[in-house]
């Protein structure tokens, strides 16, 4: 059954499209949009004719209603697909600006086609995305739609549009992006042609619109520069959603443009504009906003959050994306996001980056005197500095409204309100103790996408990226490994942030793919090769942060001086490290206490277990290293108990998918995270697996980070 019914209380038309009910769920085996399914030929883009239509160009007959209120029309129009590529997993902003533009250039296309017919009033290009916004079809597609008749939300604001130009001769979407240009404080993106932002009424928290900054009614008056950059902003935006919760994203995106073939409306080219609103249904990471009966019944919407506030974590989320996509791009964004908050026109600046690190193996055994072997990872803290005039020093951070002024050369205190701004301050103190001044003040701003509180030490390379930028601003010459045992310092001594050097030493001197053997009794290091062929890590952060931390850590530290203490009386060792697992075996009758022989036997293997994994790092034995992590695991758990609930889910799940090898959990324990062994040709499955067990089992959505060795503190 295929019809228009009309709805006299709104004025507007109903598309019935019974056939639509029976649409299947397709499963990923048997996608038709695949060039492998049979049905399609290859392709780079494809308009594709919708299957189920709601609308269509030769209707089914009618039966005519007759009615004085009611009335029914045929179904006249078109519903088109638009596949965006061949690619099942692709999303758009993992396509080339080139292929995005392609995609618009079949938007216009399709429009100009559609408007030939003149019953065709409206054309409307959108896409859906999302299981949570009712895709069956998780193949990257967006869709056109012809309507008959100009729809009702888009007559409103042409309404609206209309009264607003008969009263201020002047494009109500030219006005809102002045407006928008003038507050700054809502806007997200820009390039020279198309303007994001969130707009100041929008009803949802992440309903962000772009705006052509040109008045240009259609998407087919947009020159090829204006295509260019349409295709930039989206894939910038599309690219940011899926940073914000570190999932995939779910929206309705609507292109919005002058509706064709209709005299309903004079001189709408004169008032009215392309713009594309999102509409976004998550108010958090599991969380979706409904609407509800407010918002559906009474068209009388309610925004949880201020738009204000949710720009700052849309621009994080641009500068995660940028970091991990487009590096120059990230740059020139945050240079552009430093001039504005410290006040500058076009200045450039330095940046400098210190990554994030995780510990491959030797957990716990950094106080019993034995090896850790990190590597850095591609998350990092950001650091842009430049010189100021005068001797103030303001410190700002992207993730943060704060910001903070100090003086040069005035001994820091402890700052109670701004916890953050403590960890600049003593690298700063840690400055001056050593005797070095500056001369000049100057301005910072900070940012990180390292996740907090998940033990892949946001803090360590927080300081480093900071003292690194300090010393290299001021010409200090300090070395990399100054630099790390300076942070360490004043985490230590300010902060009051009781860690170890392995942190800060890895964020500070590693190497692009190498990991660091360090000792961390002596701080001997050596650069172990770190290839892992067709094996990648996979970061799962539990998303359970780390409690009880500290008193179960000092629980450790002393159950293993007391196991020293008892084998001491037999072996001359001076930490449990330096005894062999032969020597351990033939003396545990020392120790009574279970607990404590336990505790022992952990860092003794661990020790060996580290160096077991640089020998299969270096003969490039993968297989082996899966296996060393995986009884590192074990012991965490059951000798050393600092695992917990969920790091032993994560593990028991991931280590049971195709192609995982190896798995562990990485930093203290506790909560944070698991560093996985993953072949990969299976990433895509074992991330869809282990996040739908994991959010059943435990409750909690994991994230995933890809990462590779890279490079230490740097000037990028
Ligand atoms: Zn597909
Ligand atoms: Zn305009
Ligand atoms: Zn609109």
């Amino acid at each position: 059954m295929n019809e228009l019914r009309y709805n006299p209380l709104l004025g507007t038309w109903v598309m019935v499209a019974t056939q639509r009910q029976n649409r299947p769920h397709m499963d990923e085996d048997r996608c038709p949009f695949c060039p492998s399914s049979g049905n399609i030929k290859n392709y780079e883009i494809l308009k594709y004719d919708n299957d189920f239509p709601a609308l269509m160009p030769n209707p089914p007959e009618i039966k005519k209603i007759k009615s004085k209120l009611y009335k029914n029309e045929k179904s006249y129009g078109k519903c088109e697909v638009i596949l965006y590529s061949p690619d099942h997993k692709a999303n758009l902003y993992e396509l080339s600006i080139n292929h995005i533009q392609k995609i618009i250039e079949l938007w216009i296309n399709r429009c100009k086609e559609l408007s030939k017919n003149k019953k065709n009033k409206y054309i409307f290009v959108f896409e859906n995305k999302g299981e949570e916004v009712g895709v069956t079809m998780l193949h990257p597609h967006g869709q056109i739609y012809a309507y008959p008749f100009v729809p009702l939300k888009l007559k409103i604001e042409l309404d609206n549009a209309e009264k607003f130009h008969k009263k201020n001769k002047k494009c109500i979407i030219c006005q809102m992006n002045e407006e928008e240009i003038k507050s700054g404080n809502r806007i997200i993106y820009e390039n020279k042609s198309f303007i994001a932002y969130l707009p100041y009424f929008t009803d949802y928290p992440y309903g962000i619109f772009i705006v052509s900054k040109k008045h240009r009614p259609y998407l087919s008056d947009l020159d090829e520069f204006e295509k260019n950059d349409f295709a930039d902003v989206l894939k910038v935006i599309e690219g940011s959603f899926d940073k914000i919760f570190n999932r995939s994203f779910p929206f309705m995106m609507c292109v919005h443009q002058c509706p064709v073939n209709t005299d309903e409306y004079k001189n709408f080219k004169k008032y009215y504009h392309l713009h594309i609103e999102f509409y976004t249904p998550l108010r958090a990471k599991d969380k979706i906003k409904y609407y509800a009966s407010s918002e559906s019944g009474a068209w009388a919407a309610a925004n949880v959050a201020l738009v204000e506030d949710k720009t700052n974590e849309f621009i994080s989320s641009k500068l995660k994306y940028l970091a991990s996509y487009d590096i120059e791009k990230f740059k020139e964004q945050f240079i552009y996001h430093f001039n504005k908050i410290h006040n500058k026109k076009n200045e450039t600046t330095s940046i400098y980056k210190a990554p994030a690190r995780i510990n491959i193996i030797g957990e716990h055994i950094d106080y019993n005197g034995g090896y850790v072997l990190p590597v850095a990872i591609d998350l990092g803290c950001y650091t842009a500095i430049k010189k100021r005039k005068d001797n103030k020093i303001i410190l700002s951070d992207i993730n943060k409204k704060e910001i903070i002024i100090l003086k040069i050369n005035k001994k820091n205190r402890f700052n109670n309100k701004v916890i953050w701004s403590n960890y600049p301050a003593g690298v700063l103190n840690e400055f001056y103790k050593m005797g070095l001044k500056l001369k000049n003040g100057f301005d910072v701003l900070f940012f990180s996408d390292i996740p907090i509180g998940s033990g892949l030490s946001s803090s360590a390379a927080f300081t480093v990226s900071f003292a690194y930028a300090l010393n290299s601003l001021n010409g200090f010459n300090l070395n990399k490994k100054e630099i790390a045992l300076l942070c360490k310092q004043a985490e230590n001594n300010f902060v009051g942030v009781k860690c170890g050097i392995m942190d800060q030493f890895a964020s500070s001197l590693s190497e692009r793919n190498y990991a660091i053997l360090l000792n961390c009794n002596n701080l001997d290091y050596e650069k172990i090769p770190f290839e892992l062929g067709d094996y990648k890590i996979v970061v799962i952060d539990s998303n359970k942060k780390r409690q009880l931390f500290e008193s179960k850590y000092n629980e450790r530290l002393k159950e293993c001086k007391i196991a020293l203490k008892l084998l001491n009386k037999k072996i001359k060792a001076k930490d449990l490290c330096s005894i062999t697992p032969g020597e351990f075996e033939k003396n545990k009758n020392l120790i009574k206490d279970k607990i404590i022989l336990k505790r022992a036997k952990h860092a003794i293997y661990e020790n060996e277990r580290v160096k077991k994994a640089v020998l299969a790092l270096k003969n490039k034995d993968l297989i082996k290293l899966g296996k060393l992590l995986n009884q590192s695991q074990l012991s965490l758990k059951e000798n050393y108990e600092v695992t917990g609930a969920e790091l032993d889910a994560l593990y028991e799940i991931s280590i049971k998918q195709k192609g995982c090898i190896g798995s562990r959990m990485t930093g203290a324990g506790f909560g944070g995270c698991t560093i996985n062994l993953v072949h990969k040709d299976f990433i895509y499955d074992f991330k869809k697996n282990v996040l739908y067990e994991y959010k059943k089992r435990v409750g909690l959505y994991p994230d995933f980070y890809m990462c590779k060795a890279e490079q230490g503190v740097e000037k990028i």
